[in-house]
């Protein structure tokens, strides 16, 4: 029988021989993280649309043509294609805003976009994030780009570089509108349908559009940084010198914009080039306005989200290694039915001290079990028959080196199979030295 349903385009499974990529890229995120004090936060799939159209923003290539929204008993739902507007949307409804500042925390979900499915470049994707909350000050730029770096390098990921800009205030931006929109007026016609309205309500869109007559035309318009107010720009001159303070590279580039509203100040990315078109492993940046636009206090607020993928498609390109999951310790192959009880007690006993212990379930006879734990990959195997039941005696073998030692069936086993099991685990990691 051939499988007729399939998973929707730009989704992926990740089977479990390849889930220990995930667990090491979340495992170095969370310790990450929890230095610098972010906390976990878990928040819902979808939430109104209006969350999102009131942060991310109606101009963005996100709400006009990526999001996922349904209309469900007569409310408008919305899957979420990032997580910034969701983790804030919880931080005020949660009254944390009202407590200790700064507030920070960190994420790791999914995100639904409607977007062409290509190489890291999907429909569902997963972030890793953190917001903090409640400092407008540079330093607080810093520690989170910090953060970034961090995780990229621990995960050993090279050839990547850092890009800042400052996109300002609404102030200093209210300046570059006027400049932009004089800019583009008399290339109006040629620019695409959605950068054309674009022009009135949020020119600064347009320099985020992927549409490559779009760009070109964007190339020579006015720059940002040649726009901000005395404070915005001694915000990005501060944030410099605490980067280089840190010894963090990085290279100013005025043409980043960033795809989401509701950034303010400074805006960054990770960009590697190792993975092709969608270099971008990591976007971030500032947004002072965002909590006040969605109801709340006037809150300053920054943060950063990574993509797992395409952070474990640069990891496979490099040939990084990643942590390898614990195998199999044991395969107890009874050898019939009425060593199944007793091979049931033993894997127990060792499962409770945390040993990855299996036994046959399926019935098979003994050489089909043997091929069974030979693809488990199991370290040791122990033979379980009337004998080894009425003698309380077994024999472990190790099946990577084919030696076989006596083990005792009684109160003494879970210690000596610790003992072993931990001593040939200490052989592994000496050999791998
Ligand atoms: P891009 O410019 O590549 O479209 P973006 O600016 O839309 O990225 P953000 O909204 O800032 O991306 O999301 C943060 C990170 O999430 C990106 O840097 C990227 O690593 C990842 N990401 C964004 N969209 C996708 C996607 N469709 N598939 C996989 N990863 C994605
Ligand atoms: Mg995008």
């Amino acid at each position: 029988m051939a499988l007729t349903i399939k998973r929707p385009n730009g989704t992926e499974d990740v089977i479990p021989k390849n889930i220990y990529k995930w667990h090491t890229v979340e495992r170095a995120a969370r310790e990450a993280a929890s230095g610098y004090g972010f906390r976990e936060i878990r928040i819902p799939t979808f939430e109104n649309t209006e969350l999102f159209q009131r942060s991310v923003g109606e101009t963005t290539d996100v709400v006009q043509k990526e999001m996922y929204s349904v209309i469900a008993k007569e409310t408008k739902f919305t899957l979420r294609p990032e997580g910034t507007a969701g983790t804030i949307r919880a931080l005020m409804q949660n009254g944390l805003l009202n407590e200790a500042m700064p507030q920070k925390v960190f994420y790791i979900l999914s995100c639904f976009r409607h977007e062409r499915p290509q190489a890291g470049r999907l429909r569902e994707f997963h972030q890793f994030g953190v917001e903090m909350a409640g400092s407008s000050l540079p330093s607080a730029d810093a520690d989170i780009i910090s953060l970034a770096s961090d995780i990229i390098n621990t995960l050993g990921i090279k050839n990547t570089e850092l890009k800042i800009n400052s996109i300002g205030c609404p102030k200093c931006r209210a300046e570059y509108h006027k400049a932009l929109k004089k800019y583009f007026e008399d290339k109006k016609d040629k620019l695409c349908e959605t950068c054309q309205s674009r022009l009135e309500k949020n020119p600064m869109r347009i320099l985020d559009c992927k549409s490559p007559v779009c760009s070109e035309i964007a190339k020579d318009a006015p720059l940002i940084l040649d726009y901000l107010c005395d404070e915005c720009a001694e915000h990005f001159e501060k944030l410099k010198f605490y980067l280089d303070n840190l010894d963090i590279k990085y290279t100013v580039d005025p043409k980043i914009v960033r795809g989401l509203d509701y950034y303010t100040k400074t805006v960054f990315e990770f960009v590697t080039t190792d993975i092709g078109a969608q270099g971008t492993i990591c976007g971030g940046g500032r947004y002072d306005g965002l909590i006040e636009q969605l109801g709340g206090q006037k809150t300053p607020a920054l943060g950063f989200a990574m993509g797992l993928e395409r952070l474990i498609i640069t990891m496979e390109n490099q040939g990084i290694s990643f942590d390898s999951d614990m195998g199999c310790n044991l395969y107890i192959a009874p050898m019939d039915d009425n060593a199944v009880p007793h091979a049931m007690k033993l894997a127990k006993s060792l499962r409770d001290e945390g040993f990855w212990v299996e036994y046959d379930v399926v019935g098979r006879g003994l050489k089909s079990q043997m091929k069974y734990s030979d693809k488990l990959g199991a370290t040791f195997t122990m033979v379980l028959g009337d004998n080894e039941i009425t003698s309380k005696k077994a024999r472990l073998k190790n099946m990577k080196s084919g030696e076989e030692i006596e083990i005792a069936l009684d109160s003494s086993f879970v210690q000596n199979f610790s003992n072993i099991a931990v001593g040939e685990m200490f052989n592994g990691v000496l050999e791998d030295i």
